[in-house]
C-alpha cells in the first residue's frame, strides 16, 4: 500500500490487515523512528554523513499487530514522539539518506518474508521493497482533501487549527518525497490506484476487500 500522506492510508491499511487476519507494517513509522534516533544523537538531519553514521547503530524494534502499535528505539516506546512536529519536519531529510533506506528496506523485507500475510504501508513498497507483492495499491487524494483531513485530526487531538500551514506541509512533503533521487514516491506500473477524495473510510475498505477477493477468486 503506497501513497502520499493524508490519504487515510494508515488507518485503512491497519483496518484492512485486521479484516484479513494479516500482519501490518507501517514503514513510515520506521523512518520516523530513525529520525527520533538521529535527533536523539544530536545529529543535524541534513548532515548526510552524520545521519549515515547514526543509522549504522539504529536500535529499532517494530511490532506488526494491526490492533496495537509498537515502535521502540533503544528499548523506549516512541509511538508518541514519532508523530511530533520536530520529527515530521526532519523525516523527509532522514529518509532520503541511502544508508537509512538500505537498512530499513532490509528490515522491511525480512519482516514481510517472515509473515504469512502482511499489509505493508509506505511510499516505495510496490516499486522497491516488495516488487513481487500479490496486490499493489496506490492510495491517493487531492492535496486539499488530505490537508483538511490532517487538520481535522489535529483539531480533534488538541494540536490546533491551521489548515493553511498543514496544506503547505503536505505540499512540501509531497514534493520532497516525489522528487528525491532514491525511491521517489510513485505508483508501481502494476499498482491499482484508488482515489479516496470522495470515499468514506468504509467505502475505501470495501473497495480494497473487493480487490483482495477478486485476486483470490482469480487464483482458485
Ligand atoms: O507515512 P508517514 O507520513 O508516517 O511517513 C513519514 C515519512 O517517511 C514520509 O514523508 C517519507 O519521507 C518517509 N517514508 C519513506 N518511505 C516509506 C515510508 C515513509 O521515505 N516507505
Amino acid at each position: 500500500m503506497d501513497g502520499p500522506s493524508g490519504t487515510g492510508k494508515s488507518s485503512v491499511s491497519r483496518l484492512l490487515a485486521s479484516r484479513l487476519g494479516a500482519s501490518y507494517l507501517d514503514t513510515g513509522a520506521m523512518y520516523r523512528a530513525a529520525t527520533v534516533w538521529v535527533l536523539s544523537q544530536g545529529v543535524d538531519s541534513t548532515d548526510v554523513d552524520a545521519v549515515t553514521a547514526a543509522a549504522a547503530s539504529l536500535p529499532l524494534e517494530i511490532g506488526t499487530d494491526p490492533t496495537a502499535e509498537r515502535v521502540e528505539v533503544a528499548g523506549e516506546d516512541v509511538t508518541g514522539p514519532i508523530r511530533g512536529a520536530e520529527v515530521t519536519a526532519a523525516v523527509s531529510a532522514v529518509s532520503a539518506v541511502p544508508a537509512v533506506r538500505e537498512k530499513l528496506v532490509a528490515m522491511q523485507r525480512d519482516i514481510a518474508m517472515r509473515s504469512d500475510r502482511v499489509v505493508v504501508e509506505g511510499r516505495d513498497i510496490g516499486t522497491v521493497v516488495l516488487p513481487d507483492a500479490d496486490l499493489k495499491i496506490y492510495l491517493t487524494a487531492s492535496a486539499e482533501t488530505r490537508a483538511a483531513r490532517r487538520n481535522d485530526q489535529n483539531v480533534a487531538d488538541g494540536r490546533g487549527d491551521d489548515y493553511a500551514g498543514v496544506l503547505a506541509d503536505v505540499q512540501r512533503r509531497d514534493l520532497a518525497d516525489s522528487t528525491r533521487a532514491l525511491s521517489p514516491l510513485r505508483p508501481a506500473d502494476d499498482a491499482v490506484t484508488v482515489d479516496t477524495s470522495d470515499l468514506t473510510k468504509d467505502g475505501v475498505i470495501d473497495a480494497l476487500l473487493r480487490l483482495v477477493h477478486d485476486l483470490q477468486g482469480a487464483r482458485s
